[in-house]
């Protein structure tokens, strides 16, 4: 069986001291692609991290973008730098993560909405696919990506919107961003006990619109709660997802690698 984490933070220092080990458990785990997502202060040197840790890995893509979190750190100086490592390496394939955190408001919300609104634009003209991060916020997030992909076709620069990362919403909400083309990832949290609504919503996924990520080192899936996640993990919610839909755990796992790599128009090297 083959996997893709969709969504990992493998470039943190969580995984300073042993991410080769981490790159080799996931490879032995089946898990034959990797999408890093740098986070971080843009003025900083942490987007440069993502890049390296993405061109020093087989397999390992990253995406690049100010996460809602830090909106307020954006301004012309941020983007120019995010730009210029767009274009230095072939490993960077998204623009993300972005979106509206309102659950932790660590950026005053105004800003938030700006810098989701500016990047989007600015990974149209880059013609980049967008990873999306929305929490408590599903209305404005579906509204914003409506105005933005919804409207005529002249604004459909970019061919397949993006990805729906660590789906928390609705099934409506999963309908509406299905619609604007986006696909919709699911993360460890949705195998946690009390996640019913995320299992319902996953129902209404098809499988050609599904993908499946750690966000790790965070939301580790059960059996292994508490501990740190990794990209290996992401088996434990591909079989646990598979179980949702009553299919077996390859169709699940085959489904999902197909999506990714066709998403990005990638091969795998072996
Ligand atoms: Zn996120
Ligand atoms: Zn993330």
């Amino acid at each position: 069986m083959i996997f893709v984490d969709s969504h990992c933070h493998i470039d943190g220092e969580q995984f300073d001291a042993d991410r080769d080990e981490v790159v080799q458990r996931a490879k032995d785990a089946g898990v034959a692609a990797m999408l890093n997502i740098g986070t971080g202060d843009p003025h900083g040197e942490d987007f440069r991290k993502a890049v390296e840790v993405a061109d020093k890995y087989e397999n390992v893509y990253t995406a690049l973008g100010v996460h809602p979190h830090d909106a307020k750190l954006y301004d012309d100086k941020a983007e120019n730098h995010l730009i210029e490592l767009v274009k230095s390496s072939e490993k960077v394939i998204a623009w993300g993560e972005i979106g509206l955190d309102f659950y932790y408001d660590h950026s005053p919300r105004e800003a938030q909405i700006d810098v989701f609104r500016r990047q989007i634009r600015t990974a149209k003209k880059l013609e980049l696919p967008i990873i999306i991060h929305s929490r408590d916020a599903d209305e404005d997030t579906v509204a914003i990506l409506t105005e933005e992909f919804g409207a005529t076709d002249a604004d459909r620069s970019v061919r397949v919107p993006g990805i729906m990362h660590c789906f928390g919403g609705t099934p409506q909400m999963a309908e509406a961003l299905m619609k604007l083309g986006f696909l919709i990832s699911f993360a460890g949290n949705v195998t946690f006990k009390k996640a019913e609504n995320l299992r319902n919503a996953a129902k209404i996924v098809p499988l050609d619109k599904l993908l499946i990520e750690t966000d790790c080192p965070f939301l580790t899936p059960e059996p292994f709660r508490g501990k740190r996640n990794e990209p290996s993990m992401v088996v434990h919610t591909a079989r646990f997802l598979a179980g949702v839909y009553g299919i077996p755990p390859e169709h699940l796992a085959a489904a999902t690698t197909t999506n990714f790599l066709r998403f990005f128009n990638l091969d795998l090297n072996p």
